[in-house]
């Protein structure tokens, strides 16, 4: 069908060349049970040498500084894309954390600037644009929440249908979004694990084309962009650490799979440590790197995005933690909390619990004074906290209302201490 990329199965290593709908190698799949994480998931391989040699060097790092990654993605052309900004987040450089002068550099890559307010949109943005390529119209997608606004979004923009499988108890705001967009909603009785299985069961009965995340492998071509804007806008340089909330391992493979492809491409020597941060409650990732008896616990934390129990990019995810020494941290619910209050407070980003997991795994190594002096890290922010705010409602008092007196307007004053 084209030639500019093709597949690699990253448990048989057996090569494909796409055909539309791609999902998992066919083969290795066939073992798949829902009691163990799949396997067959497809890595995009393009013609590295061939993209480096047409362009040179410096070529590529002018279309990097343009945002123009179109020689690696697996689409024709980013007329294909919806029309809306997706990705182009803003790197923030902060200089202290609780009032301390830092002795490192630390920028916070704010996603929830993201047309549905999170990095999924990095993937369903591509999704969509393969699915307009190849005319596919209808697109179907299991979601924690996030996954399924993001897709109804870009499709909606993109003149496509959307069909979104989602647990009924998924944060109001996300289910809101998804009928806003104009999607069809399928909220279940169950847990995300069982939306992802029921939407592929539908994929499979209607032919819709399925966004489920890894299971369909743009979704992690999409993903990885955030790696090519954070090397250009550090001035065409890697950092040393980048911290990554992590639930499926999609986005952690994402930002993975960019930096090796910088490095196939000869414009980076090595990729950065990766830090994949888990919460205590949902670190299946994080807790069987080593363990070949896999022990997968059912998930356990107010941080719904993260909050998975046979995580559906296991096996790359872990493949890649180990190739490049990545590290893995996990954080409690409270220390997600105090993230999610002190990134708001210190910094004025309003995450959401996933997303303020990565500002908490830097917490906890700062911490330990584990940062090392004059070293350079990126954490992603990858939710805006304005999708779940009942994540923080219960821990936060709003006054009474009062009349329009300043008598009264002066008491509330007063208790903050600010006269
Ligand atoms: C999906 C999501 C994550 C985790 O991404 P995975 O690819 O599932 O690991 C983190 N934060 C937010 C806000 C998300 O929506
Ligand atoms: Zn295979």
């Amino acid at each position: 069908m084209n030639n500019k990329f093709s597949y690699k199965c990253i448990n048989c290593n057996s090569s494909f060349i796409p055909e539309g709908k791609d999902y998992l190698c066919k083969q290795c799949a066939e073992s798949n049970n829902s009691t163990q994480p799949p396997k067959g998931v497809l890595k995009t391989i393009y013609n590295y040498p061939a993209i480096a040699g047409n362009y040179g060097g410096d070529f590529i790092f002018e279309k990097l500084a343009e945002r123009d990654f179109i020689d690696i993605l697996p689409i024709q052309s980013i007329d294909s894309f919806p029309k809306l900004r997706v990705g182009n987040t803003p790197l923030y450089k902060v200089d202290s954390l609780n009032s301390k002068v830092l002795d490192f550099l630390l920028y916070l890559k704010d996603d929830s600037q993201n047309p549905s307010s999170s990095y999924k949109d990095r993937a369903s943005a591509l999704v969509s644009a393969y699915a307009k390529e190849n005319n596919f119209n209808t697109i179907i997608a299991s979601s924690t929440g996030n996954a399924g606004s993001s897709i109804a979004c870009m499709a909606a923009a993109n003149k496509q249908n959307t069909i979104v499988v989602v647990p009924a108890k998924a944060p109001l705001a996300k289910l809101v979004q998804i009928k806003m967009y104009g999607a069809v909603i399928i909220p279940v009785k169950a847990s995300y694990d069982d939306a992802f299985r029921l939407c592929n069961e539908l994929s499979d009965k209607f032919g819709f084309y399925n966004r489920n995340t890894a299971y369909n492998p743009i979704t992690i071509e999409g993903k990885k962009t955030a790696a090519f804007e954070i090397f250009s806008q550090l001035e065409n340089k890697s950092p040393d650490n980048v911290f990554v909330p992590t639930g499926d391992g999609v986005i952690i493979s994402g930002i993975y799979k960019g930096f090796e492809d910088l490095l196939n491409l000869g414009i980076i020597t090595h990729v950065p440590t990766i830090i994949s941060v888990q919460a205590n409650g949902s670190s299946n990732i994080n807790n069987n790197l080593d363990n070949p008896k896999f022990s997968w616990n059912k998930p356990n934390t107010f941080a719904d995005s993260i909050s998975v129990e046979i995580p559906a990019n296991f096996y790359m995810a872990s493949g890649f933690i180990k190739k490049y020494n990545g590290i893995a941290v996990n954080v409690s619910d409270t220390e997600i909390r105090e993230a999610v209050n002190l990134l708001a407070k210190q910094y004025g980003l309003f995450s959401e619990p996933a997303a303020a997991t990565a500002f908490a795994g830097l917490m906890k190594l700062y911490n330990k004074n584990l940062i090392a002096k004059n070293s350079s890290n990126v954490v992603l922010l990858t939710g805006s906290g304005l999708k779940d705010i009942n994540s923080v409602l219960s821990n936060l008092k709003l006054p009474e209302a009062v009349s329009p007196n300043i008598d009264f307007a002066s008491q509330l004053i007063a208790k903050s201490g600010l006269i």
